[in-house]
């Protein structure tokens, strides 16, 4: 990083795709050169998007490293994403990033490999599954994992999965299993119903030789670990990607301490062994 990480620098929106009812996808480019040529970001990354006047909110980058445009997913949930949700093309944000710790795709060799998603959790993991089909294409053989691959994602109904278009090209390296909490009537939804953990009867894979990324609502990642544990998955390959309230990004603040770790800066991919223990811990 050249710039100063507390400095937003700025970003301009080139386009936005409308997700869902509630959720977009905008595609910045760095205003100013020298920073867009030395900004670097990996998978899993997030960026603090900040409004003038309004304020800042941590985001995670939805698009591969390779890719020319930097994607953010955004729910609208409060000030900034509703401030953000007004704008239009050509017009700027603020950006300081990238931060925190990236989907540990060096471990992935030739171990099975499940990426389990709900709701909005698929925005980071798009970001590595981006990338996964970027090393496949280029045939990267070296990096790029070769044992089974699945994606299993899950959301509310039909119209709240997010990249839905783009499932079918996913397919041509990843076995991808979708689920919905309810169908809904207007959909001729032909495919799952019922919680994420239900697609596991789908999935053959090496409990042993497999590793797997997470992210997703807090209960459901807890939910699915256990599930993981239970069939053998050791916890030193379980990854899951935890959400605080953050203010510095950067571990000066505090604001998003969890147990003895620090959501920005350790996180916000974890290794399960190591927040295991005070995980799901009250008031931690
Ligand atoms: C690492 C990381 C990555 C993230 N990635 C994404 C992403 O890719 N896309 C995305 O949409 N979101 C993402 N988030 C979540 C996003 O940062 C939050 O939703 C953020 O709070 C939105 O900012 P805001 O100003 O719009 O909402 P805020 O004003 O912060 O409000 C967010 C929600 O929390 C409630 N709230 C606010 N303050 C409090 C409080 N003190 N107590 C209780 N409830 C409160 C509000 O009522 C509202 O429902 C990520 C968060 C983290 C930590």
């Amino acid at each position: 990083m050249i710039h100063d990480p507390m400095i937003p620098f700025e970003a301009t929106i080139r386009w936005i795709k409308k997700e869902t009812r509630d959720t977009a996808t905008y595609a910045m480019k760095i205003a100013d050169r020298r920073i867009a040529r030395a900004y670097r970001f990996q998978p899993g990354q997030f960026n603090m998007l900040s409004i003038p006047g309004i304020g800042e909110a941590p985001i995670s980058i939805s698009s591969a490293p390779e890719e020319e445009e930097i994607l953010h997913t955004v729910r609208v949930a409060g000030d900034v994403t509703t401030q953000l949700s007004r704008l239009r093309p050509g017009d700027a944000v603020g950006m300081r990033g990238p931060f925190g710790t990236s989907w540990p795709l060096d471990e992935v060799e030739d171990r099975d490999l499940l990426i389990v998603a709900g709701g909005l959790g698929i925005a980071p993991l798009r970001s590595a599954i981006r990338r996964i089909l970027h090393l496949a294409r280029r045939r990267k053989t070296a990096s790029c994992p070769t044992g089974k691959k699945f994606i299993l994602y899950g959301a509310k109904t039909p119209k709240d999965i997010l990249f839905r278009d783009e499932f079918p090209r996913y397919r041509s390296a990843f076995q991808v299993h979708l689920t919905v909490d309810k169908a809904d009537p207007e959909e001729s939804w032909k495919g799952e119903v019922g919680l994420i953990p239900t697609l596991m009867r789908h999935v053959s894979f090496n409990p042993l030789k497999s590793i797997v990324f997470l992210c997703g609502p807090e209960v459901m990642m807890q939910v699915f670990t256990k599930e993981l544990t239970a069939r053998g998955v050791p916890p030193e390959k379980i990854f899951v990607a935890m959400e605080r309230n953050m203010n510095c990004g950067v571990g000066l603040c505090g604001h998003c301490l969890f147990g003895p770790v620090f959501v920005c800066k350790d996180g916000p991919i974890f290794r399960l062994s190591r927040i295991v223990d005070f995980w799901g811990v009250r008031e931690i």
